[in-house]
């Protein structure tokens, strides 16, 4: 998460320091400020000048002789002392292993954890080593140090690696503690030199914030958080206890983590390591990638080989804009190297995009990035798999990686992260993790890497209310190291009578709701701030969190699901934010993106800790129920609420996304929004239920919906409201359908319903309205009850997507006309384009699949015929005679899909049935190898094809591709004699039989031949690819392609 500019090389520095203090520079920059010229200069060079100034001064330009001498020692001894710090740190966390024999002492661990673990011990002169037996190595990386504190049922080994951890480099030749010492001590006393109080200012010289604005939003947001994190501890205890951990009342430092984590589960079933599976880092960088393209237009391409790498996992991409010039590069380095790479993530420049710096000085020299992971590796066949919060590292780095490589600054001083404030320089980062709870973004890279199955819904709901999980005890744990960082850097006296641990325990007992230990030294580990640039610049983050939460609330006010909003609100981002660099004052750039300064509500939002602005609006609406309500209270409508304010007030209170997103009150609440026969809805929001009924209509404008509201509706007065539009209106029973949609909703009204029909009829005088409104109540009844109907089998539909087929199997006669018509409508209830656009998928998936099951009568014929020629085969004299059998229909072209399918499931069968002879199974096993030999050689179309199709990643590319492939044309059009030509049945046949064969092949030969089949990329393409057919074509045939000649080097092997 850090972008650190990292210990710099002595030499560096003192480089930097004679270019720093270059008297006749510093000269030449003052007269160009002074010169009448100074107007007609860009904003980014007027940027450069002034900054150029201020850092000079700060270099120490203005110092005499004696004192920049001083000053020069002083920096040159601070490089010195970050660089040991840095040093100690790494061996520290080097010099600790623990090896584990026996398995009991690391129960709980997931299987990626053992893996590594074992990998670890096997790295380390264990070569047996085995994820299942061990041994196993416990390191202090934070991969395995994470996995010891979150899933280790082993509280002793918890508390070992935990104390571990905390005093690393705190004792012994490791020991930081002078180090700091010395680094605050000379900090301090080259801020005096400088003309400061202290070290923060200096720091803060040069960014947005001041310290005293700083300690401002940290007291804010620690007041905010503080109750939060004590209720979080306070349910941990109560769930450890329930849990029946002896520990319950005694949580300690080595416990919260593991209990929260088991909390997560129990409360939100989600399993971090469960979750791996569906995060696999190619799929994950495909959807960034793809999400970069519709925001910001640009593609970003492999371009591995065009530079030298350092690592063979390392990575080299290109970045293309829209009208496909390359813009920039940037490196890769995704996976955890314990003995050569520090923990964290990180991204930094190569180079910056510069005009003087290109070649010809009149181009430009075009700007290089790395990025930095520390993901667990691919073990064994397995590609790396990351866990949600992996994922969000891995954005956060590439927008920090974006705002270095889209930048359109050629003055190459404040191109990209460059000359941006550190304040600001995290906001692009965070902004790009906001897009990992974004639904399309999301459910296109979580993709499991073996099934290809998508991120199931519930799942994505569960993530989402996840992301305030705790959300109080985090926020204080960064505030904790914000404030620590402050307090150092301001008000610490070096050698004074209070010592770094003192300042360290005094911020503890405000921003930790358990004491750190006696001995906890974390102050010797925190890196950040004293080996890399965060000192007295920690409170950055959460100043940058305000920033990129309201930058992407521009995203939620345009509406996320309106994909021209998006884009066009992604390129004015593009513009400002990424393409301005540090040519600008950032409060400028943030003004020119989001059109007013930056507030901090969407961060308070975001993080669900708004609680105090929420509650206050509850006691409005409560108090003013108690004041000016009473007559309402008929019927069961009695916890409506009566608003004195305007009801714009009151439905944009009610539908401010800020109360819409949040779990705000312990209570629901109702809008009415009766204006039938249009759209009858009845808009659900978190709040308390809301009526309004004070309210004159002359307060109000024209706004018939308005109007209603104000007039308010008891439960009676809402039925006789539907039944005069049932009885008046007369809608079509479709419409009727449009007002039963709302399941949720008429469950609370139609016992009401109903019984006002009745009670109406009852006590009718007019013989006629009394058969009217009997017959409306049971005409209603039935379409009420099928509406049930078509709603359980939706449920079904939607709880188990890829068991369409088996459902249409079973219940063929349920999926009626009505019930794709009953689809339609609930497609219309939705407000978003994305939900509609869901719905209408699964209403193709449920036709192609009925319309699949239907069809099998017509490939009859073919089975039949298939299962001619397998009986004739097994008829055969000898398994060699059978053998030659199938290779001279090979030969012949007959051994077609149909029958290859059916060979390949016969050898499944046999391979899974517990009663069949051991005899039969080798016959069977001949035949699948014969069947499988005999492919190499006949190398259909389709095989071609398919290569050629597996190669696009886009979906769009791949569609179009499917699409020519598909419309052979007529016969007498002129045809591209390079395309291959087939039917959407054939190739989705072909298809299934790879991904048989790969099955069936995996499961007898191991993992070294399966790992050169090039999992799991292919089989997820091929399961792509199988999907996007039967969604998109398999309802419909096109005629029967023409035979065309085929390849005999084609390899089904390859796949
Ligand atoms: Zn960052």
């Amino acid at each position: 998460m850090t972008l650190v500019i990292y210990c710099l090389q002595p030499e560096k520095v003192e480089f930097d320091l004679k270019l720093g203090q270059s008297k006749p520079l510093y000269n030449a920059f003052k007269a160009i400020r002074e010169s009448p010229d100074w107007d007609g200069l860009s904003d980014a060079q007027k940027r450069i000048v002034e900054s150029s100034i201020k850092e000079a001064v700060l270099g120490g330009v203005s110092l005499e002789d004696s004192k920049r001498e001083e000053f020069n020692k002083i920096q040159q001894e601070l490089t010195k002392l970050s660089r040991k710090f840095d040093e100690n740190v790494l061996d520290a966390t080097k010099k600790f292993e623990k090896l584990i024999t026996d398995k009991k002492e690391i129960e709980g661990l997931p299987a990626t954890a053992l893996g590594l673990a074992a990998q670890t011990a096997s790295s380390k002169g264990h070569e047996n080593a085995t994820a299942e037996n061990g041994p196993w190595m416990i390191t202090l990386d934070a991969p395995s140090f994470m996995s010891v504190m979150q899933h280790a049922k082993n509280r002793a080994l918890r508390e070992e690696i935990y104390r571990a951890y905390v005093t690393r480099a705190s004792s012994g030749e490791l020991d930081n503690t002078q180090v700091i010492e010395q680094i605050l001590k000379l900090r301090l006393e080259k801020a005096k030199l400088l003309g400061y109080n202290n070290y923060a200012e200096v720091s803060m010289a040069t960014k947005m914030a001041t310290v005293s604005k700083a300690e401002e939003l940290l007291e804010k947001l620690r007041s905010a958080s503080w109750n939060a994190a004590v209720q979080d501890m306070e349910d941990l205890r109560q769930f450890a206890k329930s849990q029946g951990a002896p520990e319950a009342n005694e949580l300690t430092h080595w416990d919260t983590t593991f209990w929260s984590e088991r909390l997560r589960e129990s409360k939100y079933e989600i399993n971090e390591e469960e979750l791996r599976p569906y995060f696999s880092l190619p799929k994950v960088m495909e959807g960034l990638f793809s999400l970069v393209k519709m925001l910001f237009g640009i593609d970003v391409e492999p371009a591995d080989g065009v530079a030298p790498v350092w690592n063979t996992d390392v990575r080299f991409y290109l970045i293309k804009d829209s009208s496909a010039k390359p813009i920039s590069y940037f490196y890769f380095d995704p996976y955890s190297r314990p003995a050569e790479k520090r923990g964290g993530a990180w991204m930094d420049e190569v180079v910056a995009r510069s005009r003087v710096l290109s070649d010809d000085k009149t181009s430009v020299r075009l700007p290089i990035a790395h990025m930095v992971c520390n993901q667990m590796p691919p073990v064994g066949d397995k590609p790396s798999l990351m866990t949600f919060r992996e994922v969000e590292t891995v954005f956060h780095e590439f927008g920090h990686a974006l705002q270095h490589m889209l930048t359109k600054q050629d003055e190459g001083l404040v191109a990209g992260i460059r000359g941006i404030e550190w304040d600001a320089v995290e906001l692009p980062s965070q902004f790009m993790e906001n897009w990992c709870y974004h639904r399309n973004t999301l459910m296109g890279i979580a993709k499991h890497y073996e099934t290809g199955e998508g991120l199931p819904e519930e799942i994505y709901q569960k993530l989402l209310a996840a992301r305030t999980f705790r959300a109080g005890s985090l926020s204080l744990r960064q505030l904790k190291f914000a404030t620590v960082d402050l307090e150092l850097h301001s008000k610490f006296i070096p050698g004074g009578s209070e010592s770094i641990y003192d300042v360290d325990r005094r911020v503890s007992e405000k921003t930790q709701v358990i004491p750190p230990l006696p001995e906890d030294r974390f102050l010797c580990s925190f890196s950040h701030i004293f080996a890399g640039g965060y000192a007295a610049g920690y409170y950055s983050y959460k100043w940058a969190e305000v920033l990129s939460a309201d930058a992407f609330s521009a995203f939620e006010d345009a509406g996320l699901n309106d994909d021209k909003a998006v884009k066009e609100t992604g390129n004015r981002f593009r513009e400002t934010i990424l393409a301005l660099g540090g040519g600008k004052d950032p409060l400028t750039v943030f003004v020119e993106f989001r059109g007013r300064e930056p507030s901090p509500e969407p961060l308070l939002r975001h993080n669900g800790l708004l609680q105090k602005f929420q509650l206050s609006i509850a006691h409005q609406i409560s108090s003013s129920q108690t004041q000016n309500h009473s007559s309402d209270q008929e019927d069961n409508m009695s916890n409506l609420v009566c608003f004195d304010a305007s009801v714009s007030t009151v439905v944009s209170a009610a539908t401010n996304p800020s109360l819409f997103n949040t779990p705000l009150l312990p209570f629901t609440t109702e809008v009415f929004f009766l204006n039938f026969p249009k759209t009858p809805r009845i808009i659900r929001l978190q709040t308390p239920k809301i009526l309004c009924a004070n309210l004159t209509t002359a307060q109000l404008g024209d706004d018939a919906q308005e109007v209603e509201i104000a007039e308010g509706y008891t439960m009676t007065k809402f039925c006789d409201k539907m039944i005069d539009v049932f009885l008046n209106e007369k809608p079509e029973p479709k419409d009727w359908m449009g007002y039963l949609v709302f399941r949720e909703d008429w469950n609370k009204y139609r016992e009401n319903f109903y019984n006002r029909c009745k009670s109406r009829a009852d006590t009718e005088n007019d013989f006629t309205m009394k058969q009217r409104l009997v017959t409306l109540a049971t005409e209603v009844k039935r379409v009420d009850d099928e509406m049930e109907r078509h709603a359980e089998l939706l449920k079904q539909v939607e709880d188990s997507p890829m068991d369409i087929n088996a459902i249409v199997t079973r219940r063929r006669k349920d999926f009626t006309g009505e019930f794709f018509r009953y689809l339609t409508v609930v497609q219309e209830t939705h407000d978003s384009l994305e939900d509609r656009d869901a719905v209408a998928r699964l209403g193709a998936r449920c036709l192609s699949a009925v319309s699949a099951y239907d069809n099998t009568l017509e490939t009859v014929e073919t089975l039949d015929d298939a299962q001619a020629k397998f009986e004739d085969i097994l008829d055969s004299p000898s398994i060699e005679a059978a053998c030659a059998k199938i290779k001279s229909l090979a030969k012949a072209k007959e051994l077609d899909s149909s029958l290859i399918l059916l060979i390949n499931s016969a050898w499944a069968s046999a391979k899974e049935s517990p009663t069949m002879k051991n005899e039969v199974k080798a016959i069977m096993y001949e035949l699948y190898k014969a069947t499988k030999k005999s492919l190499k050689s006949i190398a259909p179309k389709e095989i071609k094809l398919l290569k050629y199709l597996l190669n696009f990643t886009d979906p769009e590319e791949r569609f179009s591709a499917l699409a020519t492939a598909f419309s052979p044309g007529k016969d007498n059009e002129a045809r591209n004699p390079n395309a291959i030509y087939t039917t959407p049945k054939e190739l989705h046949k072909w298809i299934t039989i790879m991904l048989d064969a790969y099955q069936l092949h995996k499961d007898e030969t191991g993992i070294e031949e399966a790992k050169e089949m090039n999992l799991p990329m292919v089989i997820q393409r091929l399961s792509i690819l199988k999907e996007t057919i039967e969604e998109e074509y398999l309802e419909k045939e096109t005629p029967e392609a023409k035979k065309d000649t085929d390849d005999a080097d084609a390899d089904a092997e390859e796949f």
